[in-house]
Parts: structure tokens; sequence; C-alpha cells
């Protein structure tokens, strides 16, 4: 499958995609993990994304771009995909459908997961992430603990709290999505391809998303 996820920090976007690639083998691209990867690598990229991500700021469209013309092209891609942090902005949106067009690859849906704000701000103060660059697993500390407080199930890394979710940061982060997210669903209205389903467990969107492929 080839998706687009939409939806705000917190909508449970990883954790549908997570859930998406064990049907097909469709790999998840989150936009996040990548930029989080670049700068514990301390790569260039990873220099010019840290301040942006810290203060809960969208980091520059161009940037983005670069990584995901790059990333799109992977043989991994060949059998589907779930964009998950991606596009998140009305530019990207639109440079991105000139770039499948360019690579002759057709979205299925864009799917709008749609949850109310008060179970949004509680999830993410309460969100934590193993600190591993390549596990990145994500925990809740009141709805999804990991066995052994603060270690992470998969891989045995401490499991933190992101330096983008003080609270301070989280009402940025949700200020910055309904004034340049929130616009992209609109986007794909117009396109013909958007597909909202509201529900805050992980199961009934992934339901809803299955139902929709006819999978
Ligand atoms: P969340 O969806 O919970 O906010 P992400 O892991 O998707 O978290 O993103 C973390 C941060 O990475 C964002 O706050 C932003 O600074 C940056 N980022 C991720 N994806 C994009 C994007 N497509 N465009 C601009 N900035 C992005
Ligand atoms: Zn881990």
């Amino acid at each position: 499958m080839k998706l687009i996820l939409l939806g705000a920090p917190g909508a449970g976007k990883g954790t549908v995609a997570k859930q998406l690639t064990k049907i097909d083998g469709s790999v998840q691209i989150s936009t996040g993990d990548i930029l989080r990867g670049a700068v514990r690598a301390g790569t260039d990229l990873g220099k010019e994304a840290d301040g942006y991500m810290t203060r809960g700021d969208l980091v520059p469209d161009s940037l983005i771009m670069g990584i995901m013309e790059e990333r799109l092209q992977e043989d991994d891609c060949k059998s589907g995909f779930l964009l998950d942090g991606f596009p998140r902005t009305i530019p990207q949106a639109e440079e991105l459908t000139v770039l499948l067009e360019k690579l002759g690859i057709k979205l299925d849906m864009a799917v709008n997961i749609d949850v109310p704000r008060d179970v949004i701000f509680d999830r993410l103060c309460t969100r934590r992430t193993c600190e591993n660059p390549d596990c990145q697993e994500i925990y809740n500390i009141k709805s999804m603990p990991p066995k052994k407080e603060g270690i992470c199930d998969k891989c045995g890394s401490p499991i933190v709290q992101r330096a983008d979710e003080t609270e301070e940061a989280i009402g940025h982060r949700l200020d910055t999505y309904n004034e340049k997210t929130a616009p992209v669903a609109g986007f794909y209205e117009k396109a013909g391809l958007l597909k909202t389903i509201t529900g805050t467990s992980s199961d009934i969107v992934v339901a809803g998303v299955k139902k929709e492929l006819g999978i």
C-alpha cells in the first residue's frame, strides 16, 4: 500500500504505520525518526534540523524534500510505503505531488487520523521513546508502559522523554500543526484521496484503512 498518514502529533501515526507494515511489508517512512537519527549522528542535516526540532518548529521544507526524494527511490519502497509525518505543509504536499509523478508512483490514499485535542495533549505528556536511534520504539507511561520501568522491551536501551515533549514545546507543536499541517488534509480532500478516520485506538484506525483498501 502507498499511503500518507495525516494527523496531529500524538494522533498515533507511528503506531498505525507500524501495524500496517505487518500487513503487506510496506515500509514506514517517518521524517521525525530520520531527523532524530541525523541529530544523534551529528550529520550536517542533523545540525541544521536540531534547533527547529527542539523548539517544536518545523524544519525548512527544502531539507525535508531532499530527504524524501532520496528515500522514496530506495528499493524497499517498491512494495509500498507509509508516510508518517510528511507532508506537513502545503508546499511539501505540492512538491510531493510533482515528485511522485516524476517517479511514476500513485498514492492509494491519505488517511487523516482524527483525535480530540485534550486526548492528544495528555498522550504527548506521557509519551516516552526508546533512545536507541535504530529502535525508537514508543511507550506511554500510563497506557503502554515497558515491562521494566525506563527500559525498552525490544532492545534494552533507556526510554526517555523527547526534548520536544516538554509542555511548552508540545503546546507549540500543536499550534504549528493547526496552522501549517491541518490544511494539508484539505489539499488531499480536493485531490479525492482523503479518508478521515476518527478513533483513539490504533486498532480502529487500522481496521478502517483495511476496509477502505478492501484488504
Ligand atoms: P510528531 O508528529 O509527534 O510531532 P515527529 O517525530 O513526526 O513528531 O516530528 C518531530 C519534529 O521533526 C517536528 O516537530 C519537526 O520539527 C520535525 N519534522 C518532522 N517531519 C517534518 C516535516 N515533514 N516537515 C518539517 N519538519 C518536520
Ligand atoms: Zn528500543
